[in-house]
């Protein structure tokens, strides 16, 4: 059995502040009897230092919101309200609820608890019109899934041939390709906006240690990036290839954007880029209304990995969110069962990215039928950056980051891994999977509620 996978989280709290839900506000009324700060154990009411007959401002940061004190208060004097920066910030997809519970996984790499008491809705937009099978947690394994079970979350990049060769004599005649394996199915992606130099190193020193790769513009790879060389996936076009071999000659991966003219010289790009070096070629292809025929025929043509790139909240490019506009699952889902139907999909390996907001978002888009997925938001969420999804300025980092030494800024990533594979190992072991690459296409496995809805309501509306 192969060693078991570990992700080493460790409390990394950063000396900024980040979005709070709620505000706790002291009334007039207050007669400094002190109660509060018996009752909160997290110590958000503590008397005044300059007057200790009476009570300081309450420290909303460290709040709970488990509501005792404003319970036990005798006078009635503590009100707790939604605080003006939550209801700023975030947007239709990324919610605020979705930022503050990043930020926490980044600072313990704890699993968040949302299930105890949720009161929110049964569904929703994108991923979350989809509820996954998790009948096999009624009959967890003796000793859990952190225990002796071993769950696999590994994936393989790469081509992979449809069945073997065998010559008369039993050798092998199939020239079996070139794969590399992560042990997440998660990479990380740079996001659109400008980054400090040591964030970018930190992306390259979190992939080296979490066995993943960070895909980088190949005008970002400097030579203070040699240690990682092996986790870099250089990012580039066609044309850039000539001008950056000593790059390519080193990468294991190489991320290539499409063109139309792809779709006919595919074979020529390959040549030109196995006579510099080894490295397994990725299909950058931005998810437009054809992107089905696209990665098809690039399949057909012998692409050994494709990623179809969404917009920020997962919606198809060059689109409103209007009618029409599909979300990154159904895009999955539709793209998947086209090379189902072509008895192709089982040669090539498909990333996806856009909208991938936490981690039960990498298991569905998984049994929609991605292989794995490329994150860059979250990362920069754990790291206090906020989404504006009205405004202009769409992501905001905190001012104090660039302070923040980049061992921490590592860490912090890792610790978000941590949380997601910990989860990502809930979800496999409730559904009874051993294997990430099992998830691939597992639809079966999801109930979709557009779906039961129509079967449901179909016929009566
Ligand atoms: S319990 Fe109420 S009255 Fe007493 S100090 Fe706290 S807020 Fe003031
Ligand atoms: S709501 Fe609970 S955690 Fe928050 S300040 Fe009051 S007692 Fe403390």
């Amino acid at each position: 059995m192969p060693k078991k996978y570990h992700i080493h989280p460790k409390a990394t709290p950063l000396d900024l502040d980040y979005i709070f839900k709620f505000k706790i506000v002291r009334g007039e009324n207050c007669i400094n009897c002190g109660k509060c700060s018996k009752v909160c154990i997290y110590e958000a009411h503590k008397r005044s230092k300059d007057d200790p007959r009476k009570m300081a401002d309450p420290n909303t940061v460290v709040c709970r919101n488990c509501f005792r004190c404003i319970q036990e208060c005798p006078r009635g004097a503590l009100e707790k309200s939604l605080d003006n920066g939550f209801l700023s910030t975030g947007g239709a997809y990324w919610k605020s609820d979705m930022l503050i519970s990043l930020w926490k996984q980044a600072e313990d790499g704890n699993v968040p608890v949302s299930g105890a008491g949720y009161r929110g809705p049964f569904t929703g937009t994108g991923f979350d019109s989809m509820w996954t099978d998790m009948s096999e947690i009624v009959r967890p394994t003796r000793d859990g899934i952190h225990g002796r079970e071993y769950i696999s979350t590994s994936v393989e990049l790469g081509r992979r041939l449809n069945h073997l060769v065998f010559g008369a004599e039993g050798q092998l005649i199939s020239k079996v390709p070139d794969t590399v394996d992560v042990s997440l199915p998660i990479l990380f992606d740079f996001p659109a906006d400008k980054l400090s130099s040591h964030v970018k190193l930190a992306m390259a020193k979190a992939a080296a240690e979490l066995n993943t790769f960070v895909i980088m513009p190949v005008g970002d790879i400097s030579a203070e990036f040699e240690k990682y060389d092996d986790n870099i996936i250089p990012r580039l076009s066609a044309e850039e290839i000539e001008g950056n071999k000593d790059i390519i000659k080193k990468a294991r991966i190489v991320s290539i954007e499409y063109e139309d003219s792809l779709l006919n010289k595919l074979s020529t790009l390959k040549e030109k880029i196995k006579k510099i070096s080894r490295a397994l070629i990725i299909i950058r292809v931005p998810a437009v209304k054809d992107v089905e025929y696209t990665v098809t025929k690039l399949a057909h043509d012998g692409a050994e990995i494709i990623h179809i790139t969404a917009d920020y909240r997962g919606q198809e490019l060059n689109s409103s969110t209007g009618t029409g506009s599909r979300h990154l699952k159904d895009i999955i889902r539709s793209v998947h069962q086209r090379l189902v139907e072509d008895q192709i999909r089982d040669e090539i390996t498909i990333i996806v990215s856009g909208g991938i907001g936490a981690a039960e978002h990498v298991t569905k888009a998984m049994l929609c039928g991605a292989d794995l997925m490329a994150i860059d938001l979250p990362l920069m969420i754990g790291l206090g950056a906020r989404i504006y999804e009205d405004r202009e300025k769409f992501l905001v980092f905190p001012e104090g980051l660039a302070k923040i030494p980049t061992a921490i800024v590592t860490q912090r990533m890792i610790n978000l891994m941590g949380a997601w594979h910990s989860q990502i190992l809930e979800m496999m072991g409730a559904m009874g999977i051993r294997e990430a690459r099992r998830l691939r296409g597992e639809s079966g496995r999801a109930i979709f509620f557009e779906e039961i809805d129509k079967d449901t309501f179909g016929k009566l509306f």
